[in-house]
């Protein structure tokens, strides 16, 4: 393997249950499984960098009490043994302290329950989904799906905003602004606004394997190819239905033009068949 070869895994850890007809009002029916599908990244020259963490029992905990409990009422999750980003590392004999950033796609929990579990990752978010984790408190948080007790005591230490750490910042002719981060040119960051403040995804391209990872951008790549949007109920909890409607034509468009690229959904079922088609390299 070159020295600048940076890899790319993908993970799973847990699952929410959900109405599948609010994902697809069209043909949805009966319980859906959101998968919680995080990221690693190895950058020979930085190390272990995760995007998101899954799911993990650090959820539980912050939802025994109201309001919090209405967040898992709402998304009841299922975590087997051994399935948790910090078990799924160990059996790779990758330690929690091994980790050197998080990058945060959004805070909601299925993106962010395990960051406690890191205890020496800095993590990585934008200014603007900062902005709002600091801001909200209360029911407001929860009903935008945060929930500061997943966030370690020492997070406000620990995090720095993607406008501060990237190298540089650029905006496709589609309209959707890169960041470039660890002088890396085989990835970077992604704006995706819409379902939550400031969310981000990410382009990768290492050889052959050229990726959009376009986290909840759409929660299946179906509803996003035939433009089918969610039951409209989701704008309680979305942060601008106009933006989600946009970022979706936005990453068309870039799809359109990059056809050699993958389009990848955090919770998409095709995103799950391809981790367990090949577990140690998707
Ligand atoms: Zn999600």
């Amino acid at each position: 393997m070159e020295k600048s070869t940076v890899t790319l895994q993908l993970f799973a850890s847990g699952y929410c249950k959900a109405e599948a007809h609010i994902e697809n009002p069209i043909s949805g029916r009966g319980q859906a499984r959101f998968y919680a599908v995080w990221a690693l990244w190895h950058i020979p020259e930085v190390g272990y960098v995760m995007f998101d963490t899954g799911y993990s029992p650090h959820f539980i905990e912050a939802t025994r009490a109201f309001p919090e409990r209405l967040y898992r009422w709402a998304t009841p999750i299922v975590l087997a043994q051994g399935e948790t980003a910090k078990e799924i590392l160990a059996s790779q004999n990758i330690l929690p302290t091994d980790i050197r950033y998080i990058i945060i796609s959004h805070f909601h929990a299925d993106h962010i329950s395990a960051l406690r579990d890191f205890p020496q990752a800095r993590f990585v978010c934008t200014k603007a989904s900062l902005a709002e984790v600091q801001t909200l408190r209360g029911f407001s948080a929860v009903r935008k799906g945060i929930l500061h007790k997943l966030l370690p005591t020492d997070f406000y230490e620990r995090v720095i905003p993607i406008e501060l750490l990237a190298d540089s910042m650029a905006t496709t002719e589609e309209g959707l602004t890169l960041y470039s981060l660890f002088q890396s040119p085989h990835f970077q960051l992604v704006s995706l606004a819409g379902h939550a403040r400031g969310m981000l995804g990410f382009v990768y391209a290492q050889d052959s394997k050229k990726i959009f990872f376009g986290t909840d951008a759409a929660w299946s790549y179906e509803t996003y190819q035939k433009n089918i949007l969610p039951h409209r109920i989701v704008k309680l909890f979305f942060d601008s239905w106009q933006d989600f409607v946009q970022t979706q034509a936005r990453i068309r468009a870039f799809e359109k033009r990059n056809p050699h690229f993958e389009v990848l959904f955090t919770h998409c079922p095709k995103t799950l068949e391809k981790i367990l088609a090949c577990p140690q390299d998707c």
